[in-house]
């Protein structure tokens, strides 16, 4: 049984580009005749905003979405994410870390993916007393490396491209890299199909299912939709809400994204003829790898 996902953070109502990850992550399930669940990534809740993830729900709903069993809640898990981190600490595989964010970029020599790598000060002497600790998984030199399904092979070492990385911060929330690799060890996930924006996140998390005894699901990350500025449709780029009428044009535009080979008459079926048509007709393999606008209709 294979089983997808979409996990929208509540920080926003969905915009096109979060409907064209979730119309490619329900059709990859579908289409292999799996699962497809929602979960609700809301594990940084100072940045969820009142009334999202209801609002994005809905969305969902108007748009044709069936998911399969209840919605999980990120922030209702922390008792489980809590037992992971207590069972890496009984290995000794993570630490607490009480370096500031200028102590730690003062003392950061080396250069990874994502900006500078922790230099390991705290794993190397102990924490500051009465300071409030945030907790960082030891890495080592070692070369992860995957074949995503879109983007191809990706390698990193986790120690100089990545460094040890924070799975739960000082303020008591857990980070997002642990979190999702403990819902989707859990919730089964086999098959994940999501945003570019996250393939550099996806070795660390490797890293994390390999110490975890987790299996690795496959990989697919879809190219995101830029807006002509080149940047990422977001809350912060003022991407727009995905309109409430119109829903069949706007899917149909959300394949054709995907570049699927969209029969002329497809926006005369009813919706949901439309999601049977993507269901049986989906081919991965047509979408390309790099970031594109909406308008650039290349197909
Ligand atoms: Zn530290």
């Amino acid at each position: 049984m294979s089983v997808g996902r979409f996990a929208p953070s509540p920080t926003g109502p969905l915009h096109f580009g979060s409907l064209v990850a979730a119309v490619a992550s329900y059709c990859d399930a579908r289409q292999r005749s799996g699962q497809w669940l929602l979960r609700i990534e809301d594990v940084d809740t100072t940045r969820s905003i009142k009334g999202a993830s209801e609002h994005i729900i809905h969305t969902l709903q108007r748009y044709g979405f069936v998911w399969d069993g209840e919605i999980v809640y990120q922030s209702q898990r922390s008792d489980i994410y809590q037992q992971v981190l207590e069972q890496l600490l009984k290995q000794a595989l993570a630490y607490p870390c009480t370096c500031s964010r200028k102590e730690i970029s003062d003392s950061s020599i080396l250069q990874g993916i994502e900006g500078a790598i922790y230099p390991g000060t705290c794993r190397l002497h102990p924490a500051k007393k009465d300071t409030a600790a945030a907790w960082r998984l030891k890495t080592h030199d070692i070369a992860i490396s995957f074949e995503d399904l879109i983007q191809g092979r990706q390698q990193h070492n986790i120690a100089t491209d990545i460094g040890d990385f924070v799975i739960k911060r000082a303020d008591g929330l857990f980070s997002y890299q642990l979190a999702v690799v403990v819902d989707d060890a859990l919730q089964g996930v086999t098959h994940i199909v999501r945003g570019a924006d996250l393939l550099n996140s996806t070795t660390r998390q490797i890293f994390l299912q390999h110490i975890l005894g987790y299996t690795t699901p496959v990989y697919a990350h879809i190219p995101l939709v830029i807006n002509i500025q080149g940047q990422k449709l977001s809350k912060q780029t003022l991407a727009e809400p995905l309109p409430d009428d119109n829903i069949k044009d706007t899917l149909i535009a959300a394949l054709g994204f995907l570049r699927q080979p969209i029969p002329e008459h497809l926006h005369t079926y009813p919706l949901k003829d439309i999601w049977q048509w993507a269901h049986t007709h989906w081919q991965l393999p047509l979408i390309p790898p790099a970031n594109y606008s909406q308008g650039d209709q290349r197909w």
